[in-house]
């Protein structure tokens, strides 16, 4: 399966004690680096979770060296290709925790967590009936991909996804419950957080979206649009039987899967559009953020003033005519 592409990214995670994160975190950041790897790796107390890039032979080194340390044993790693490094920089940051789900009480996947589903097995289970299938990601990570069916939690970040579920309970009640995630890290402790509240029959899919994209059986089947990255790629493909685009364009609503991040840097969020509304809009998710003083787009292109007001009122001229 793999294309023998010069560079490899990759996806890992290990919930395990770590006793101090801020030593670690400086060791493997130099370890890291005379590698020559880049990316961006979280430690904790309750683990690691990485995605670094790098090529065959320096990947390779550090796959054998972290298998080889006890304290990962069993580690797994999601392996993709790439022509080059996927980030700029080599960062490892230590963090009170890796996931954060805002809880008091905080839930310990190593002692609480849903069932884990192979890809096959998550393929099958989606399909059957008093099944719910829970998508744990961002809401612009599922804008990009998702899995036909799923169900998108109207939240901002992760952390507010209990409380989603306790406004939503009567959806949820007596289901079977399939929760999935980029790479599995974030339904360890979210199905686990489910079972505890009671939930009887919560399932993760193992390995996550990256895996069942990779599997040779399923290919990805049933996932829709692509999966959402964080490294320089922003999206690449899952399913390899059949490409539909789920994805909007935020001006106009038509089929996209271009993500930018809106010109105003006190905004910054990330808007599917396509090049051509790219330029329309000067990159700015609304008025405002076209019109601010500080407007990312503007600077890049070297605008002049004029050049951005004729812009805007060819903008305003095609709204009204719209
Ligand atoms: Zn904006």
């Amino acid at each position: 399966m793999l294309e023998n592409k010069p560079y490899r990214v990759l996806l890992y995670y290990k919930y395990v004690h770590i006793e101090n994160p801020d030593e670690f975190a400086a060791q493997h950041l130099a370890f890291c680096k005379e590698i020559g790897l880049k990316g961006r790796i979280l430690v904790a107390n309750e683990g690691i979770n990485g995605t670094v890039s790098g090529t065959i032979e320096q990947t390779n080194i550090y796959m054998e060296t972290m298998k080889k340390d006890p304290l990962f044993e069993g580690i797994v790693f999601k392996i993709d290709e790439a022509d080059g490094h996927t980030f700029r920089k080599m960062h490892v940051r230590p963090r009170p925790e890796l996931v954060n789900l805002s809880l008091e009480d905080d839930i310990n996947p190593l002692e609480l967590t849903g069932k884990y589903l192979e890809p096959k097995e998550f393929f099958e289970q989606m399909q059957q009936e008093d099944t719910i299938v829970l998508d744990a990601r961002n809401t612009y990570e599922f804008d990009l991909g998702h899995f036909r069916g799923a169900i998108r939690p109207d939240v901002e970040t992760f952390r507010d996804l209990p409380q989603w579920v306790r406004e939503n309970k009567e959806m949820l009640e007596g289901k079977k419950i399939l929760t999935y995630c980029t790479g599995g890290i974030r339904c360890e402790k979210f199905s686990g957080w489910l079972v505890r509240e009671g939930f009887e029959d919560v399932g993760q899919l193992h390995g996550g979206i990256a895996t069942y994209g990779k599997d040779p059986e399923v290919q990805g089947e049933l996932w829709d649009g692509q999966l959402y990255v964080f490294d320089e790629r922003i999206a690449v493909p899952v399913n390899r039987k059949e490409h539909v685009i789920v994805g909007k364009d935020h001006f106009t609503g038509e089929p996209c899967e271009r993500y930018v991040n809106c010109a105003n840097p006190e905004c910054n969020k990330q808007i599917i559009c396509s090049e051509e509304n790219e330029h329309k809009h000067l990159r700015g998710c609304t008025h405002e953020c076209r019109v601010h003083p500080r407007n990312r787009y503007v600077k890049e292109h070297g605008l002049t003033e004029e050049e951005v007001a004729e812009r805007l009122q060819l903008l305003e001229k095609e709204e009204v005519t719209q």
